[in-house]
């Protein structure tokens, strides 16, 4: 996959190109993808005449994340009103910065990377424009540290990034099913690599800013499925890749392994389409989703979770 001379990555990045530059390249069946798209269908078949025609279902990683880790927190999310914060930001800043990274020209720093991050964010209507323009200095100044440090870790972790890797910042994925009714779609963080026919080559990259967990492994599942879906090969390799950390966790793709994406995704769009209807009661699931849970202080199960979570950190 290299062509870097090993020399020139500390050990970190070493690790890294030694994770993510393995040489097997799978070669996936391909009737796979109208395999996958078949079964889909049909699961969703019962549940289109529930969707109201005018109003289509949107699915993403986080909605089926939220509807399988509490059903209560999935509600809310789609009545609460959306608040962004400086945390929340660093996030969305980072990445735009190391997507800008792959196109720079020059050698830039990461401050350079984060302010031009910013400033593109500010003019984007359907994001933290609003948010990012309302700042004072010091919320402004604490965004930019925080953004910094994530930006900086991954430009001394990973390998520097080479265009023949044909490196791909937040590619969106989208697959429609039933005229649209349902729709699938993902931003992907990093795309290296390539599918040369039906063997697979692509690495499908998602950062990560905080600790390690389970459904991290689902998101990029969910990823890999939508881009099978898309383009029939699916990626070789999913990978979390933990800022704080500068390590990655990879998971091989396999043919179970997106035939177990698509029941979990079939499985939580029913429950979504269930909770639209009148009568149905939501489950609540406390979790450590319910720190970040617009309910956080006024579900009963949520406070007492995390008071007692509290209690024995
Ligand atoms: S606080 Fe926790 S249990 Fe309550 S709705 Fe939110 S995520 Fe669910």
């Amino acid at each position: 996959m290299s062509t870097i001379a090993k020399a020139s990555l500390n050990a970190a990045q070493q690790q890294v190109l030694d994770q993510l530059g393995s040489t097997d390249r799978p070669v996936f069946d391909p009737a796979l993808r109208a395999q996958l798209r078949h079964e889909l269908d049909q699961a969703f078949e019962p549940m289109i005449p529930a969707i109201p025609k005018d109003e289509p279902l949107f699915v993403s990683k986080r909605s089926i994340g939220m509807v399988h880790s509490c059903e209560q927190l999935f509600v809310a999310d789609k009545t609460e009103e959306f608040q962004w914060s400086v945390p929340i930001a660093r996030g969305i800043v980072s990445h735009k910065a190391i997507e800008l990274l792959v196109g720079y020209r020059g050698n830039p720093t990461p401050l350079e990377l984060v302010e031009s991050a910013i400033a593109r964010l500010e003019n984007d209507a359907y994001g933290p424009g609003d948010f990012l323009l309302g700042l004072d200095e010091g919320e402004r100044a604490e965004l930019v540290a925080l953004a910094n440090d994530r930006v900086t870790t991954f430009m001394e972790t990973f390998p520097p990034l080479e265009r023949n890797w044909r490196p791909v910042t937040e590619s969106k994925v989208r697959a429609e099913f039933a005229n649209g009714q349902i729709q699938l779609s993902g931003k992907i963080d990093l795309q290296l690599g390539y599918a040369r026919g039906n063997e697979a080559g692509k690495v499908t990259i998602d950062l990560k800013t905080g600790r390690s967990h389970r459904t991290h492994i689902d998101d990029l599942r969910f990823y890999a499925l939508i881009d099978t879906l898309k383009t029939g090969t699916p990626p070789r390799l999913l990978v979390s890749y933990y800022l704080e950390q500068g390590t990655p966790h990879t998971e091989a793709v396999t043919e179970d392994l997106l035939w177990t994406a698509a029941r979990r995704t079939a499985e939580a769009i029913g429950r979504m389409v269930e909770l639209q209807s009148e009568g149905v009661v939501p489950e609540r699931t406390p979790s450590g989703a319910c720190t970040f849970c617009p309910l956080r202080t006024s579900c009963e199960a949520g406070v007492a979770f995390l008071a007692e979570r509290a209690q024995t950190a």
